[in-house]
């Protein structure tokens, strides 16, 4: 029934009860449990100015700045000195907007540059750029597929791209998690059909990577092209940021590449890099491109400033990964279960009992730490958990807090 689903992520699984809104709008709406949910971060949060890293509660009525450990701003980006200084520049050459769907006027030299950079970024010939991260990916599969095809995905993909899969009218497969057995069935049931593997570079819920060295050779034996999603992954995976394809050496063997622009980026977008072809093929039919209006000019200024940032040296992803093995080695050794974690997104798993996850949330921010609790069904509810965003701005202090914090309310919690 509708009312069991009481979560505030719930983009995250493919449970089709739960991806069609519920029968009876005003039972759900009026449901304590859906309530909860919402409330917790709607009400009981206020963004503090460095909200990267602290937040500001405003738990039973009292403000004070906590730890935010949620945050998809990995590298800093978003508040970098030099990404704010060409945002500001370009807001006073070019105004607030483009003003315009890109095929008409709201292509500015801005996007062109940012384009190529982003397909160089993924070793590819071309890139298109989308106002939203979600749109990109409804917009890329929606236009490239069409009734009779078949899409194959992960059956832990984001929900745009299940979005952009309905609106092709393709049929559209799962695959369990990350099973490369389960991959062959599909592809071997469709192997008569224009098919593509959709798949993500770090996985955001579990922070496990997609089996590229596995998944490529059935690409080739199927004649599926890969389709990979590499939003929590792209600069923070590969020698030079490029994302897990290029970290497993395999980048020429994605068909497409996808990303987003509002995590590791701090800006706000996405962006799907491929072949001159697919990118020319996409400026027509990919309708969340087409017929919408280009990216803000100064976000878009920003956006490659954050791109240079990032790449120019490896200082930032260097403190990410630090960050990340302190949390991680330190969270382990309270006892804590971090599943099958490969990644800066660190699920804390804590199981069974969806009551003591909001209690445990709550305790966490009256004393201090942010973690968004995600509960049944964007998790089996035998894994219900907390997800810790790794970010390069953590410092000690930060982490150490944020230690204690857990092991006081959730590891005392839990006995
Ligand atoms: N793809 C994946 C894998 C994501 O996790 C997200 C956002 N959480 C998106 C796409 C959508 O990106 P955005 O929030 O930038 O629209």
């Amino acid at each position: 029934k509708a009312t069991d689903f009481s979560l505030a992520d719930f983009h995250y699984t493919n449970n089709p009860d739960v991806l069609s809104p519920p029968e009876d709008f005003e039972e759900w709406i009026n449901d304590p449990e859906v309530q909860q949910a919402f409330s917790f971060t709607g009400q009981s949060l206020l963004m503090a100015p460095k909200a990267n890293t602290e937040i500001l509660s405003n738990l039973d009525g009292k403000r004070r700045k906590i730890i935010n450990m949620t945050s998809y701003n990995y590298l800093g980006l978003s508040t970098h000195p030099e990404v704010l200084a060409a945002a500001k520049e370009a807001a006073d050459k070019y105004g607030l907007s483009s003003s315009g769907a890109p095929l008409v006027s709201g292509t500015l030299d801005l996007h062109l540059e940012f384009a190529e950079k982003l397909a160089k970024l993924k070793h590819k010939e071309a890139a298109l750029i989308f106002s939203s991260g979600y749109g990109g990916n409804v917009g890329a599969l929606q236009g490239m597929m069409r009734k009779g095809d078949v899409l194959i995905f992960d059956e832990k993909i984001h929900k745009s791209l299940i979005d952009g899969g309905t609106l092709s009218h393709a049929k559209m497969e799962f695959f369990d998690h990350n099973d490369m057995n389960s991959l062959e069935q599909k592809l071997e049931k469709h192997k008569d059909k224009r098919k593509l593997i959709v798949a993500e570079g770090v996985y955001s819920m579990d922070g496990d990577m997609a089996k590229l060295p596995e998944m490529v050779p059935l690409s080739e034996a199927y004649n599926a092209p890969i389709y990979l999603d590499e939003a929590h992954s792209t600069l923070m995976f590969g020698e030079k940021g490029g994302g897990v394809g290029e970290h497993f050496g395999l980048e020429d063997k994605i068909g497409m590449s996808y990303g987003t622009l509002s995590k590791s980026f701090g800006g706000v977008g996405g962006f799907i890099a491929s072949n001159e072809r697919i990118i020319r093929y996409l400026k027509g039919y990919a309708s969340s491109w087409n017929f919408s209006c280009a990216p803000s000019p100064p976000v878009i200024a920003g956006l490659i400033k954050a791109l240079e940032v990032a790449t120019r040296d490896s200082t930032l992803r260097d403190q990410l990964w630090a960050n990340t093995r302190y949390l991680k080695e330190n969270i382990q050794a309270l006892g804590l279960d971090i599943g099958d974690c490969e990644s800066q997104v660190i699920p804390v798993i804590i199981g069974q009992s969806g009551e003591k996850l909001f209690h445990f949330a709550g305790e966490m921010q009256k004393r201090g730490l942010f973690l968004q609790p995600i509960d049944y069904p964007a998790v089996p509810a035998h894994a219900r958990r907390f997800r810790i965003s790794v970010s390069s701005q953590f410092t000690r202090e930060d982490m150490d807090t944020a230690l204690n914090i857990m092991e006081d309310v959730i590891v005392k919690g839990m006995k």
